[in-house]
């Protein structure tokens, strides 16, 4: 089997690469290396025959057709896009051209492709994306497969639009194309402009730990490679032109969430007197700032058995703790462009 995944050098797309390496799959990782891509998150991979790298952008149509000719892939997982909200607030431009031209993109490159080799119908197009298409839920509820789309930011909305065009490449060309909609992920290798590394690296450096707005926003939290477990098992299983819901089933309001952090922090690593969470600071909301999600995984346990293996406590334990031990891989990436500032609230 081989695999042509996108965005492999970013945090969700290595733990894929990892893990089909790992199985035996040989795997082209195509990534453009924006700011969000480390190759350092697949360097347990990097030596194996079964791995090699293309740098290549999505938004460059006729360097997808050559990989597509070189590569000739069974299957093209695509992870490869923009995926902070906050710089989607400031500058939506890059998630357009990314996200909605990139995705139509690689959709028309993997569809010439499968036509030229003769429609096999053993090939298959996943595309990645994210439970935020679907909006914001009240209290009660979760988000199924058939929820309308609802998107409400420039991210969410870009993300929705390449959804839009993944079903339509299925529909009117016939390309296998499966879908997945995945709630909030965490774990090894998240890159530190996100929630949860921001709070433990601030947390022991002796920073304010940032919590927008009253910090009741509740997200349904899912370990990394959980994730990449289902995707794999959605690319091999999963019934085409269908689309998924991937979730971990574990609900945790914002401020939960960070007091969880600064409770394993003040076991791991205790201050001389008082807790991390005395770090903690409210600051201004994030605009349009989605209220609740919540995922109903039941399509994906029932059709194909899949369900997460890592609770959040276990999770946020294992995650906390390479942070602590793997200052080496996060330290750098702190200097990267606008990491470590307030985005998003340029409005
Ligand atoms: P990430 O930002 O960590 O990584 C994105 C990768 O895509 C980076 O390596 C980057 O270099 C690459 N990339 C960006 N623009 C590119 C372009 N024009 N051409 C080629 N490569 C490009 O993102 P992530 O958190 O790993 O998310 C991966 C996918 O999963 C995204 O599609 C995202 O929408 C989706 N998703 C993420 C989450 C989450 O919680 N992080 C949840 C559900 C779905």
């Amino acid at each position: 089997m081989k695999l042509l995944v996108t965005g492999g050098a970013g945090f969700i797309g290595s733990a894929v690469v990892r893990l089909a390496v790992s199985r035996g799959a040989q795997v082209v990782n195509l990534d453009a290396l924006t700011y969000a891509a480390c190759p350092d998150n697949v360097a347990p991979v990097a030596d194996s025959p079964l791995y090699s790298f293309a740098h290549v952008d999505i938004r460059d149509p006729e360097a997808l057709a050559r990989v597509f000719e070189e590569v000739e892939p069974d299957a093209v997982l695509h992870l490869a896009a923009e995926s902070h909200v906050d710089r989607s607030i400031d500058g939506p431009g890059d998630f357009i051209t990314t996200n909605i031209v990139g995705t139509f993109n690689l959709l028309n490159a993997a569809r010439h492709y499968w036509v030229s080799r003769g429609r096999p119908d053993t090939f298959r197009f996943l595309h990645v994306s994210t439970d935020e298409v679907f909006g914001s839920l009240g209290k009660e509820g979760k988000f199924t497969e058939t929820t309308p789309y609802d998107p409400r930011s420039p991210y969410s909305a870009s993300k929705a639009s390449s959804d839009h065009l993944a079903r339509a490449w299925h529909e009117t060309y016939g390309l296998p194309v499966l879908l997945t909609n995945c709630s909030n992920n965490y774990g090894p290798y998240h890159f530190p402009e996100k929630l949860i590394p921001v709070v433990i690296l601030n947390a022991i450096a002796g920073h304010d730990i940032p919590v927008y707005g009253d910090g009741s926003n509740v997200r349904d939290w899912l370990y990394v490679e959980d994730h990449a477990r289902a995707l794999l098992l959605v690319l091999s299983n999963g019934q085409i032109g269908r689309s998924y819901n991937i979730g971990g089933v574990n609900e945790r309001s914002n401020l939960e969430l960070v007091q969880e952090i600064c409770a394993i922090l003040d076991a791991k690593r205790p201050l001389g007197s008082g807790s991390y969470a005395d770090q903690i600071r409210f600051v201004t909301d994030r605009p349009g700032h989605d209220a609740r999600y919540a995922i109903d995984p039941a399509r994906i346990r029932e059709e194909l058995g899949w369900s997460p293996s890592v609770t959040v406590s276990e999770g946020l334990e294992r995650t906390v703790q390479w942070y602590l031990d793997n200052e080496a891989w996060w330290r750098p990436l702190q200097q990267r462009h606008g990491v470590g500032r307030r985005l998003g609230t340029n409005v």
